[in-house]
């Protein structure tokens, strides 16, 4: 843990450095040879992996969602350490298809998928989690152009919601998923079709630190499963319950409470592992399996005063890191914790905004913070960015190179 200043963070320190993956920041920053630069710990993704196998059961399954975080190298490591990939794009699917990741154990959600993109998931061998009806006609008639029937799950979207949750994906009127009332006459459908029926896919939302809320809706979950199960044309084999498994971002936000999720689960699977026998329950997670493990680094170019107000102007900014900014669907800018990585000790009570080169008053890492003994030179460290980080922000923006990304 760091010095009692700063927001707690899973890395070492030695002397005033964070260390990342072992290597010192400042180090680092020589290895990689250019700010800014994101990078990731690999032993925190193993970590917060063996953290959530202890506490789920035993035959519980964890697929990682690579959206949020598809860096190639990151998809390696996390193939030999969970059960299965969920992907939403063919490019994802190229990333996952590169490990020695099963294609059955890979999953493609995502409304939209196209003719091509279809025809690529059929032909790997991955199940396609459908996301409407036509969708599901579109897969069955290349099933028959290639000979083969694909594996199809159906992405249901509930009848109720994730409460308490910083993006809800599922209930009321949404564009994933097939309405839980029309799966009933799909699945009749789908029985005249050349597909392998596989199971179900209920996700209902994304970004939740109330073990209560994550309970409710698993719980709901098997329900709904259960009355849609008895539509099936084929035993159940995967029932995927979502994840929505939250990471604190912000101060006062408290971490979910892993252990009182997994005691929920043990009292849940007995009676769902009569009524599914065939079945895989699987979780799949994204940012919670990854978000705290990557840091994004940039260095100070100039430090300005204006009108009393110190701002620190970096080399990096909201192009490279647009959730930091505050401007990946929040609705009130809160700072991400952000730390001087190569002068950890040295923290007092000045005051200073970090900002980024771009002309956009938008582009803001840190407003107002504790950060005002930052020197020209210095590194410059967003916590809590192996998630949402580079592959949802806008690098074309302004023409400024892309950041390095590296595996630690
Ligand atoms: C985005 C998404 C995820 C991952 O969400 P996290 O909040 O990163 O865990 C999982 N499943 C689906 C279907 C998604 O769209």
């Amino acid at each position: 843990m760091s010095a009692p200043r700063h927001a707690p963070h899973p890395f070492a320190v030695t002397g005033d450095e964070l260390v990342i993956g072992g290597v010192p920041i400042t180090r680092l920053a020589e290895r990689v040879g250019r700010t800014p630069f994101y990078a990731y710990d690999r032993a925190l993704i193993s970590r917060r992996v063996a953290e959530l196998r202890a506490a789920l059961p035993h035959d519980m399954h964890l697929h990682y969602a690579i959206k949020a975080n598809p860096m190639p190298a990151l998809v390696q490591h996390m193939a030999g350490l969970v059960d299965g990939f969920d992907l939403a794009s063919a490019g994802e699917m190229k990333i996952a298809l590169d490990t020695a990741m099963p294609p059955d154990k890979i999953s493609f959600a995502g409304p939209g998928k196209t003719e091509a993109e279809l025809r690529r998931a059929a032909a790997a061998g991955i199940v396609v989690n459908l996301e409407s009806e036509l969708e599901m006609e579109r897969l069955a008639a290349i099933g028959a152009q290639l000979g083969l029937r694909p594996r199809a799950a159906v992405r249901v979207n509930p009848d109720f919601e994730l409460k308490s949750s910083g993006m809800k994906m599922g209930g009321g009127p949404k564009q994933f998923g097939v309405d839980a009332e029309r799966v009933p006459a799909m699945l009749a459908r789908m029985r005249d079709l050349p597909l392998t029926f596989h199971g179900f896919h209920i996700f209902s939302g994304s970004q939740n630190l109330k073990a209560e809320a994550i309970m409710e809706a698993q719980r709901n979950t098997f329900e709904l499963a259960r009355r849609l199960a008895a539509h099936a044309p084929a035993p159940v084999r995967l029932l995927n319950l979502g994840g929505g498994f939250g990471i604190p971002y912000f101060p006062g936000e408290e971490r979910l409470e892993l252990g009182r999720i997994g005691e929920h689960l043990a009292e849940l699977l007995p009676a769902a592992r009569k009524d599914f026998p065939d079945a895989e329950f699987v979780i799949e997670l994204g940012r919670f399996l990854v978000g705290e493990a990557g840091v994004y680094v940039s260095r100070v170019i100039d430090r300005k005063e204006s009108r009393g107000q110190v701002f620190l102007i970096t080399d990096g900014g909201l192009h490279h890191h647009l959730s930091a900014s505050g401007n990946f669907g929040q609705v009130i800018r809160k700072n991400y914790p952000v730390l001087v990585g190569n002068r950890l000790h040295a923290s007092g009570e000045a005051i200073a905004s970090v900002v980024g080169p771009l002309c956009t008053p938008l582009d803001v890492l840190g407003d107002r913070m504790a950060l005002g003994h930052a020197q020209v030179g210095d590194l410059i460290v967003v916590l809590q960015s192996g998630a949402y980080g580079l592959s949802a922000s806008p690098t074309a923006f302004l023409g400024h190179p892309a950041p390095e990304e590296v595996l630690v």
